[in-house]
C-alpha cells in the first residue's frame, strides 16, 4: 500500500492492559474506554483485543459508538457517558447499552420506555448516576437528591447499576481539588444510600486518579489514556511499563534536487540556503497531520512562552518546525503543511522514491480516512477488522485499504 497509513500494535495496547490490570485494587477492574474510536487507534480493534483479554467493560461517549461496538460483536458492559437524547434511548436499550442519568426527567421516561417494549421483548434500562462535583459539565448535584431518590423509587424499570464522578484536575501535582471532588462524591453517595439506592458499583478514577489513588479504584477504574500507551502528564512518566502502540507513516511520493533560495510552498515561507533534496509526502492537514488542539495559555509564564515562540518564529526560525524521521535521521518539514501534500528538506540524505517516513500524527485529531493497519500477535493484519472491512461513517475509506 502506497501513501499514509497508521500502524496500530494491538499486541502494545493489550501489554499497556496488563500493566494497568498489575497495579489495580484486586477488588476493582479495568472499564477500558474507547471513546473517540479508541483515541484514534480504532474503536472495535481494541475493544474486541482487550475483550479476548479478559476485559468486561467498556465506556464510549455516544449511543452511536456503543451501537458500533455491538454491532462488531463486543459482549462485554458497555457504559455510555456522555449525555444522550430521547430519540436515541429504545435503540441503546435493545442493545443494552448502560446510560449516564444527569437529569431527573429522564428518569420516568426511561422507565416508560421499557415498560412499552411489550412482554417478550421488555427488559430494564442500566444506569450509572453521573455526579457533578467539580467538572462542571453533566451530572447531578448534591441539592437534587432528594428529587432523584424519588423519581428512581418510582422508576421499577431504571436499574442503577452504578455512580460515578470525573476529575477535572486529576493530572496536577496540587491535589487539594482532586480531593475536594471526591469528598462531594463521598457525600453524594452515602446519602444516596441512605434513601435506599444502592447503586451495584461505584468508580471515579481516570487514568490519572488511577496511578495516584490506590484508595478510589473501588469497582471500576475508567482507563483511556495509558492504554494507548500515554502518560496523564509528566509527571507520571515510567510509572509503569507502557508502549506506545501508533505509528503513523508516509512514503516519499516526488523526489527533486534544488538548488540554493527555492521558494517551498504557499506564501513562499520557506527557501533553500544551499542546493538540497526535496521530498514529498502525500499527508496534510486534512490528514490531521500539524493539526493541535488549541490550547489556552495556563497562567502568565505559559503566555509568555507562546508570545516568544510566535515572535522568533516571524524571523523564520522555528518554521518549519515540524519534524519526521526518515532512516532514523530527523528531517525538517520544509514550509507550510498543506492540504494533503508536505514537503521536507532532505539535505544530504541519502533516499529514493517509496522511502517510509514516520510523522508525528497526533492520534485524537488523525483522520478517520487514514487507513489503520493492525499489528496482533506479532503479525500484521491486511486491514481493518470491522466487518465489511470499512467505517459505516465513513464510506470514502474503502478504497483506501
Ligand atoms: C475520557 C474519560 C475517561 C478516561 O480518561 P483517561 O485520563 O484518558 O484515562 C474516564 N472517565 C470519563 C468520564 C471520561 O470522559
Amino acid at each position: 500500500m502506497a501513501g499514509t497509513w497508521i500502524e496500530v500494535d494491538l499486541d502494545a495496547v493489550v501489554g499497556n492492559y496488563r500493566e494497568v490490570i498489575k497495579h489495580l485494587h484486586p477488588q476493582a477492574r479495568c472499564m477500558a474506554v474507547v471513546k473517540a474510536d479508541a483515541y484514534g487507534l480504532g474503536a472495535i480493534e481494541v475493544a474486541r483485543a482487550l475483550e479476548e483479554e479478559g476485559c468486561e467493560a467498556f465506556a464510549v461517549t455516544r449511543v452511536e459508538e456503543g451501537l458500533f461496538l455491538r454491532e462488531h460483536g463486543i459482549e462485554g458492559i458497555i457504559l455510555v457517558l456522555g449525555p444522550t437524547m430521547k430519540e436515541e434511548w429504545l435503540q441503546a436499550i435493545e442493545a443494552q447499552l448502560q446510560l449516564s442519568l444527569s437529569e431527573i426527567s429522564s428518569i420516568s421516561e426511561l422507565n416508560d420506555i421499557c415498560s412499552n417494549m411489550g412482554q417478550e421483548l421488555q427488559q430494564n434500562v442500566k444506569v450509572h448516576i453521573k455526579v457533578e462535583t467539580g467538572m462542571g459539565r453533566t451530572g447531578f448535584r448534591i441539592s437534587e437528591l432528594g428529587e432523584l431518590i424519588n423519581a428512581l423509587r418510582n422508576a421499577p424499570n431504571v436499574e442503577v447499576s452504578g455512580v460515578y464522578t470525573h476529575f477535572a484536575r486529576a493530572a496536577q501535582r496540587d491535589q487539594s481539588y482532586t480531593l475536594g471532588q471526591y469528598e462531594r462524591f463521598k457525600a453524594f453517595t452515602d446519602q444516596l444510600e441512605e434513601g435506599g439506592i444502592y447503586p451495584t458499583w461505584k468508580h471515579v478514577c481516570n487514568s490519572a486518579a488511577f496511578l495516584d489513588h490506590p484508595e478510589w479504584h473501588h469497582d471500576f477504574v475508567r482507563i483511556g489514556t495509558l492504554l494507548i500507551g500515554h502518560y496523564p502528564g509528566q509527571a507520571f512518566s515510567g510509572r509503569l511499563g507502557l508502549k506506545d502502540p501508533w505509528t503513523a507513516k508516509s512514503q516519499i511520493v516526488h523526489l527533486r534536487k534544488v538548488p540554493k533560495g527555492t521558494n517551498v510552498g504557499y506564501q513562499s515561507l520557506y527557501h533553500t540556503k544551499k542546493e538540497t533534496k526535496l521530498a514529498v509526502i502525500p499527508v496534510g492537514y486534512a490528514d490531521g497531520f500539524g493539526v493541535a488542539p488549541h490550547f489556552v495559555p495556563q497562567g502568565w509564564l505559559d503566555f509568555l512562552k507562546i508570545v516568544i515562540k510566535n515572535f522568533i518564529a516571524l524571523f523564520g526560525i522555528f518554521l518549519g518546525q515540524e519534524r519526521v524521521e526518515l532512516k532514523g535521521r530527523t528531517v525538517r518539514v520544509a514550509g507550510k503543511i498543506g492540504m494533503q501534500l508536505t514537503v521536507l528538506d532532505v539535505g544530504g540524505q541519502d533516499c529514493m522514491l517509496g522511502d517510509e517516513v514516520i510523522i508525528p500524527l497526533r492520534r485524537t485529531v488523525a483522520n478517520a480516512r487514514v487507513p489503520r493497519r493492525y499489528r496482533k500477535n506479532g503479525q500484521m493484519l491486511s486491514k481493518r477488522v470491522v466487518k465489511e472491512g470499512i467505517l459505516p461513517t465513513c464510506p470514502e475509506y474503502s478504497h483506501l485499504v
